[in-house]
């Protein structure tokens, strides 16, 4: 689920987006500048003058046009000066006053419900767990979907599995590599299928392009956790595989499971984790929740959080389940009531950042090669914010007084964990100039 946060106005509503927004990150939301993509829209408004006050009226009702389903929340001086007046514009779903805006995200999770199930199990070329930025590219492996998870929508909407050749997905990465891209994710609706109908399957194409490509850096969007070829996590060998996989579970009960129509029990799933940490060091895997499946007793729900602590996720994305008309899950009887899914989800949201937290304590004192994105913020001090991940997709900040380090990979130390818990400080260590010198470097330097 993403966010989106804007301003109208002086500096002071634009430094209230940034608390927000770590406090939002820390909810496991992700932050996004298009409205379009956003589930929760939040605009800062301004009442400075008349003109103010319409460009604030006006901006929320172009908010809500850009994406009817969003949640709109209105706040900042408009909004507090005619609360009544700013909640009947269409499209406004909560107003928080000045006053409450130190409450704003607490207030979003326990008065809007949120539309949090996607319409889509994955769709390709975007996945909830990878940000959309210049130095990264998706490559749409295959489409559809053989199996028909009750909740999901997908093989309806886009039909039985197709698959690129080979040849026409190499020559897309070696593109991407001319042009400057460093790092590539392989997406699909079911990309542990690939090949099925074309003879191949997802070890030989990441082989060809290990061979065909001096792509340095290599990710997986949300991949089915079965399927997977034989030797599967032999790949990651070769450390341009990132060691970090997005398995979405969806539930931590097999009973549950079986509702949904999941192709992996709990065992097999847990069986699979275990053998991957086995063979690649470092490896983080994140998931996909659903609360509130129909049916969905306490104690099944017991089971789901038992397993979850168990699993040691690096990240969450939780949703509450929503019915989707045309799929089997619409019609299943006993549907869980919102305040149940919202208590749920709520639980459920502490236990994800409780286990994010511990995985990023584990990454302190490493060593590791990081791509940093080409946005980049100047602070009052002079030097540079920017912004990466480790090579296991834990989110870092790196603070320097160098400002040509976007784009780029580097060498950083982590040195600690922000307040808010949701991404890692780090300290420059080098800078790998040519990309391809990387490739002689592990991932993880120490
Ligand atoms: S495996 Fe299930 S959830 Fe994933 S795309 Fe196919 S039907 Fe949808």
């Amino acid at each position: 689920m993403k966010v989106c946060l804007e301003f109208l106005g002086c500096r002071l509503n634009e430094s209230e987006l940034q608390s927000w927004a770590e406090e939002f990150s820390k909810q496991g939301l992700m932050l996004t500048t298009k409205a379009q993509e956003a589930s929760v829209i939040v605009l800062n408004t301004c009442a400075v003058t008349g003109e103010a006050a319409r460009k604030s009226r006006q901006h929320l009702r172009k908010l809500h046009r850009s994406n009817p389903v969003a949640k709109l929340v209105a706040t900042g001086c408009y909004a507090s000066l005619e609360p009544e007046k700013v909640a009947e514009i269409l499209g406004v779903d909560l107003v928080v006053t000045n006053p409450q805006k130190q409450d704003l995200v607490s207030m979003v999770f326990d008065q809007i419900e949120l539309p949090e199930m996607p319409s889509m199990a994955t769709d390709p070329g975007e996945s909830a767990i990878f940000s959309r930025n210049r130095d990264r590219a998706f490559i749409k492996v295959q489409d559809g979907c053989r199996y028909r998870c009750t909740y999901c929508i997908v093989t309806v909407a886009r039909g039985d599995e197709r698959s690129r050749t080979i040849e026409e997905i190499v020559n897309e990465v070696n593109q991407h590599y001319r042009q400057g891209i460093r790092e590539i994710v392989l997406t699909g609706v079911h990309v542990g299928g690939y090949g099925s109908d074309i003879d191949s399957d997802l070890y030989h194409l990441v082989q060809q392009i290990l061979r065909q490509t001096k792509i340095p850096r290599i990710r997986f969007a949300s991949v089915e956790p079965w399927d997977l070829p034989e030797n599967f996590f032999k790949l990651f060998e070769d450390k341009r595989l990132m060691p970090h996989m997005h398995l979405p579970l969806q539930s931590g009960c097999n009973s549950v499971l079986r509702r949904m129509s999941r192709r992996c029990k709990t065992e097999e799933f847990a069986a699979l984790i275990a053998k991957a940490k086995t063979l690649i060091p470092e490896f983080n895997v994140t998931t996909d929740i659903i609360v509130g499946f129909p049916g969905e007793t306490d104690e099944e729900w017991e089971q789901t959080q038992d397993f979850v602590k168990l699993m040691n996720f690096g990240h969450i994305h939780i949703f509450s389940y929503s019915n989707r008309e045309g799929t089997k899950a619409a019609r299943l009887p006993q549907q869980i009531d919102a305040n149940t899914k919202k208590t749920r989800s709520q639980q459920l949201h502490k236990m994800a950042i409780e286990s994010t937290t511990n995985q990023l304590a584990q990454q302190l004192g490493k060593q590791c090669e990081v791509l940093l994105e080409s946005g980049k913020e100047q602070l009052e001090d002079g030097r540079f914010r920017y912004w990466g991940h480790t090579p296991n997709y834990y989110k870092i900040c790196l603070v320097d007084h160098r400002d040509d380090l976007g784009s780029q990979i580097v060498i950083i130390d982590i040195t600690g964990i922000h307040a808010a818990g949701s991404y890692l400080e780090t300290a420059l260590v080098a800078k790998i100039s040519d990309p391809e010198a990387s490739l002689k470097h592990f991932q993880w330097v120490s």
